[in-house]
């Protein structure tokens, strides 16, 4: 049974002297707390190589927030996985919510990241979730279930536990607003099944979820059977909140 996963995604916020600084202190506060879970922090870019050398030791690993699919070559401001290798990253999110809406990421790029970062040495948190359009049209599943397949019938993947599925409903990312613990728990089951029914046997591929993740509402959310995690944004961006999430996830 793989450990419970805990991810900060700080998205573009703090300069290097500030990421370091909340490094330093999380290191510290997590040093109060016994816990079975695997961390990661997923800094901006830029802050990678402060945050990488602090947590150097640690249990805490290092994620980057996006990446591309290419190796090397003629593709201006991008970043290949050896790049983020190099840089000490065991952990990669794609397809998140912010970069398929604002910077227009569609499935076929997004399967191609997948692609890349499976065949790396990292693991890829692949992002899902419905708008508020879709889930008020009651189209949630499908949604999902056309995100995922469009992703993973193209997918050879022998390390099962490389992948993880971020579950985050548009809606709830950054807006206060969450997805109940039976949403939640309704929504996994079925990724669950469609990951059963491409693999097999899915069980190594952990399923977790990310929408405005506060300590007053993932007690719930991961008392769910089929919650093995949490993708965290703002909630991240300080130490002592996070602090509280990672005991609670840690129970
Ligand atoms: C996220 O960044 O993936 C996220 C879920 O953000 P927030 O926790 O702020 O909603």
């Amino acid at each position: 049974m793989s450990k419970k996963l805990i991810v900060a995604n700080w998205k573009m916020n703090l300069l290097r002297e500030e990421a370091g600084r909340l490094t330093r202190e999380i290191i510290k506060s997590l040093e109060t707390v016994k816990s079975d879970l695997e961390i990661v922090l997923a800094p901006p870019f830029v802050s990678l190589d402060v945050v990488g050398n602090l947590i150097s030791g640690t249990n805490i690993e290092l994620g980057a927030q996006n990446v591309f699919w290419e190796k090397s070559g003629a593709f201006t401001g991008e970043i290949s996985t050896s790049m983020l290798e190099d840089l000490g990253c065991k952990w990669v999110v794609v397809g998140h919510s912010e970069r398929r809406h604002i910077l227009d990421e569609d499935d076929q790029m997004i399967s191609k990241k997948v692609e890349a970062v499976i065949n790396s040495k990292m693991n890829c948190i692949l992002c899902v979730g419905e708008t508020l359009e879709e889930r008020e049209k009651g189209k949630t599943t499908k949604f999902v279930e056309g995100q995922l397949l469009s992703v993973l019938t193209e997918l050879e993947i022998e390390d099962l536990s490389k992948l993880i599925v971020a579950y985050e409903p548009v809606w709830a990312i950054g807006t206060g607003e969450n997805a109940t613990a039976n949403e939640v728990e309704y929504v996994h089951s079925f990724i669950r099944d469609i990951l059963n029914g491409v693999f097999k046997n899915s069980d190594d591929i952990r399923i977790i979820y990310g929408g405005s993740v506060t300590a007053e509402n993932l007690g719930d959310i991961m008392s769910g059977e089929f919650v093995d995690g949490s993708l965290i944004g703002g909630a991240s961006l300080n130490s002592e909140s996070f602090l509280k999430l990672v005991k609670i996830a840690g129970d």
